[in-house]
């Protein structure tokens, strides 16, 4: 694939040399220097050329150099730490210099709301073709999980990035994170994580990056994954609560799936209506919680719906264990639960 000719830049060693850049760990700053494989991360992302790219954490700016070599229509990146705007405006000047638009906003990418920053001239239909849209980061690990389920959310509910259609993100997780997304029913990795992603995407896991490709090296090895939004979602229902019933299923892991199921209701009626939601959704009540597909849970939630409907008053019963944590409890002659689902 060809690549954009860039004028001469100090490599990422030298930059963060020359602007006395150390890595920040409260921000899980770990930065990849080689280019060879910040662009083979980046040929992941597919095709950039006329395409509105936004990258999250651009940090000193090693992706985001790669990035610009595939010669995106605009560049929108959006980073935490002000120690990096000199190194990415040198950055966005190079493009610039090639005729490149790069925006660089400081801010946090939890609370940002990239929609405003996208031309509505993008906009395609769901079913139509992905919008020349894409999202693209090395996560920092400590934003890593909740972004991907705000964003999942999103995408379910096709707000944010995914009001333009159905926009990838090829995203780095922590690789534990990474084979979660990706596990199929039957892998021992299964998990809630793996249900809610493949409900409304297809995470694909492009390969992993070992922990010495990274300064400072992080603890652990790091999965490269790619999200394509389904044309049709696996699930009918909202986030929400297919959320709410997959956490449920979840919680007890090494156990027959209706164990968790019961818990959404109060002890009193839990073995009946338990029995019930198996009974409603066709299925054996002994299946244990990585064996079920997104379909199946689909089918719970539809059976839990319809016992909502029957026993409104279901909706308020929120499960917690009552697992006391004495010596605090007692510090503060307070019962302190604490949720385990
Ligand atoms: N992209 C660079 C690379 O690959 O070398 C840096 C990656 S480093 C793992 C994560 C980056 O995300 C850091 O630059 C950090 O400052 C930034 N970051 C951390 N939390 C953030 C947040 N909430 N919003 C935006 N950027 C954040």
């Amino acid at each position: 694939m060809p690549t954009l000719r860039l004028p001469p830049l100090p490599n990422i060693r030298e930059i963060l040399k020359m602007y006395h850049l150390r890595a920040m760990k409260q921000l899980s700053q770990n930065f990849i220097l080689n280019e060879n494989l910040t662009d083979k991360i980046i040929k992941k992302a597919g095709i950039l050329s006329d395409c509105h790219v936004i990258e999250v954490g651009p940090g000193p700016g090693g992706l985001t150099r790669s990035i610009i070599k595939r010669e995106p229509e605009k560049l929108i990146v959006i980073e935490k730490d002000k120690r990096f705007k000199p190194s990415l405006e040198m950055l966005a000047d190079a493009f610039a210099a090639v005729n490149g638009k790069m925006e660089i906003i400081f801010d946090d990418v939890m609370t940002f709301h990239m929609e405003n920053v996208l031309p509505s001239t993008e906009t395609k239909t769901w079913t139509d073709k992905c919008p020349r849209i894409k999202i693209i980061g090395n996560l920092p690990f400590n934003v890593s999980t909740p972004l991907i389920i705000k964003w999942l959310r999103a995408i379910s509910e096709k707000t944010g990035p995914w009001k333009f259609g159905r926009t990838r993100m090829t995203l780095t997780f922590q690789k534990e994170v990474a084979e979660r997304l990706t596990a199929e029913p039957l892998d021992t990795q299964r998990c809630r994580l793996s249900v809610m992603a493949q409900a409304w995407t297809q995470p694909i896991l492009h390969f992993i990056i070992p922990g010495t490709a990274f300064l400072p090296k992080p603890d652990v090895d790091v999965g490269l994954v790619t999200f394509v939004p389904l044309t049709v979602p696996r699930t009918k229902h909202e986030f929400a609560i297919f959320e709410k019933v997959t956490r449920h299923i979840f919680s007890f892991r090494q156990k027959y799936s209706i164990r968790g199921i019961e818990t959404l209701f109060p002890a009193e009626y839990r073995t009946e209506l338990g029995q019930m939601m198996y009974k409603l959704a066709d299925l054996d009540p002994q299946r244990r919680p990585m064996t079920l597909t997104v379909e199946d849970i689909d089918s719970l939630v539809s059976a839990y719906k319809y016992l909502l409907e029957k026993y409104p008053n279901l909706k308020f019963y929120e499960y917690r264990t009552s697992r006391h944590i004495i010596s605090l409890s007692q510090a503060k002659n307070i019962e302190v639960v604490e949720c385990t689902n």
